[in-house]
């Protein structure tokens, strides 16, 4: 078996939707960046591709023009098929957000279903917690994600 772990930070950008784990989450301003600013998939993304000892997103999917703005599940999906080809699977992953607002309890169900959805064989776990008030993540000027991913045989 072999473990990878991501982390991932976006600014807020409040003209665009909030989008986590593939979820829109209404009436929140969104993240800033290249693609979607979905922070928790570039982290798991990230956690996924260092248990099967891949490139990182930032050079296996460079911030070109074609994608700017693009969903990061595209992504997530060419991911779950660089997984397939090693033979190997993801058994589990799980992600801690860190944020102020909003709650992501209402929308954990979702989010968990969306990600089963690419890997139907995975515990998947999903978290969140705040920054107390401290630093950017305090202020509320940004988001991060942590996550690891453990894969090994089906
Ligand atoms: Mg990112």
């Amino acid at each position: 078996m072999r473990i990878g772990l991501g982390i991932d930070v976006h600014p807020y950008a409040t003209e665009r939707p909030l989008i986590l784990c593939g979820i829109t989450l209404s009436n929140h301003g969104g993240l800033g960046g290249h693609s979607d600013g979905d922070v928790c998939l570039h982290a798991l993304m990230d956690a996924i591709l260092g248990a099967v000892g891949e490139e990182d997103i930032g050079v296996l999917f460079p911030a070109t023009e074609e994608r700017k703005g693009s969903s990061s599940l595209v992504m997530l999906e060419q991911v779950a098929e660089m997984v397939a080809k090693t033979g190997l699977t993801l058994l589990t992953a799980d992600i801690a957000l860190v944020m102020e607002t909003p709650k992501i309890a209402p929308y954990r169900v979702q989010m968990r279903t969306k990600l089963q959805s690419y890997f139907p064989l995975a515990a998947l776990h999903i978290k969140a917690t705040t920054c107390e008030g401290l630093g950017f993540i305090g202020r509320g000027e940004g988001v991060a994600a942590l996550a690891v991913a453990l894969v090994g045989p089906p």
